[in-house]
């Protein structure tokens, strides 16, 4: 069994500055959080300030929606036992959102998925490919519509436990967001994992050039431009095994408990709020090309990059003028998706 790891994130963010102009000096700072490395770029006097209330901030989302950490309030809910367990405010209002998105994906995103997340090990590095009656029972205790959700009281069924994982990063950008300008920053990027948060343009008006990882780990596939816009990625690559020749990877479809495989190798979304385009970046993943145009259409609220197997890469019609192939993938196929 190989283990590929989570894909390293390195300079996602391109700061090119127009030329022959000296660009403002950010504060630039690092560290560790919800399993992966966030990277912040501020600019302005408050920027080293905001820094540390960034840490905290992210610190304290994590105190609450780790899955793993036994003072969480995703701990406590997935050890109750079938009781109703009280959930601090932002748990709660988090978990509403989700159950929404879970709704609006028509269950490609199920943040009830936990069980069967945690039999293929996921969450412990100790990875194994179930089989078809444990997937089975498992299932049985996978649907998000059962989870009872009043204001802060939260009931779920014996057995059913949540994951927050294909939110809990957007949610925390959109949290930062509002800190950073809080804080008196006026122009920020800040990095999550697969997950880009912009705040405002940047210091000279222009907006960011955000890179779009290549799914088949060749460096990168393409190039946006964006003003306060969330860019969320979802790709099979991103944290995967492989055993007797094939490769499952942590999206899973939770119509039938394994990866899912919908001919997509990564999602990018494009969306105003983290939390949303990190749900849907997980659900479109899920659904496919077919399913991921259909939501487009019909619920809309966001712009997205598809990356096919066959490295074809479709861009919602909004990406038209602020996306481009970039590099060994200029030659590549790409579709515009209309209304
Ligand atoms: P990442 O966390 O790597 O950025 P995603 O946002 O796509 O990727 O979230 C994937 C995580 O969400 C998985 O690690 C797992 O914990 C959980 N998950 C996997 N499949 C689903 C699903 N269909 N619905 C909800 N959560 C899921
Ligand atoms: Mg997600």
């Amino acid at each position: 069994m190989k283990r590929t790891g989570i894909a390293l994130l390195l300079a996602w963010v391109l700061l090119l500055s127009a030329c022959g102009e000296k660009p403002a000096e950010p504060f630039r700072s690092e560290f560790l959080a919800m399993d992966t490395v966030m990277y912040l770029t501020l600019y302005g006097e408050a920027g080293e300030r905001a820094s540390a209330l960034v840490q905290e901030r992210v610190e304290a989302l994590e105190g609450l929606l780790s899955v793993t950490d036994e003072g969480s309030d995703l701990y406590a809910a997935n050890h109750s036992g079938g009781q109703p367990v009280t959930l601090h405010g932002e748990t709660a209002a988090l978990l509403e959102r989700a159950l929404a998105l879970c709704d609006e994906t028509g269950g490609a995103l199920d943040v009830s998925i936990y069980p069967v997340v945690r039999a293929w090990g996921f969450t412990t590095g100790k990875y194994r490919v179930p089989g078809e009656a444990e997937l089975e029972a498992l299932l049985e205790k996978v649907d998000y519509s059962r989870v009872a959700l009043d204001g802060g009281a939260l009931t779920l069924p014996e057995g059913m436990e949540l994951d927050l994982g294909a939110v809990a990063k957007g949610w925390t950008g959109d949290a930062l967001m509002e800190l950073l300008a809080e804080a008196g920053v006026s122009s920020a990027i800040v990095e999550l994992g697969g997950n880009v948060q912009a705040l405002g343009a940047r210091p000279d008006g222009t907006p960011w050039r955000v890179a779009v990882q290549a799914p088949d780990g060749s460096g990168y596939a393409g190039v946006l431009e964006i003003v306060d816009r969330a860019v969320i990625t979802s790709g099979g690559y991103q944290r995967c095994f492989e055993q007797d020749g094939e490769t499952y990877w942590h999206i899973i479809d939770p119509a039938t408990g394994r990866p899912a495989r919908s001919g997509l190798t990564s999602v990018t979304i494009v969306a105003e709020e983290g939390v949303v385009g990190d749900a849907l970046s997980t659900a479109l993943f899920v659904l496919g090309r077919e399913g991921a145009e259909q939501l487009w259409r019909e619920r809309g609220g966001f712009e997205c990059i598809l990356m096919e197997e066959d490295g074809t890469v479709a861009v919602t019609q909004g990406l038209e003028d602020s996306f481009s192939l970039y590099g060994d993938w200029v030659d590549h196929p790409l579709e515009i998706i209309r209304k």
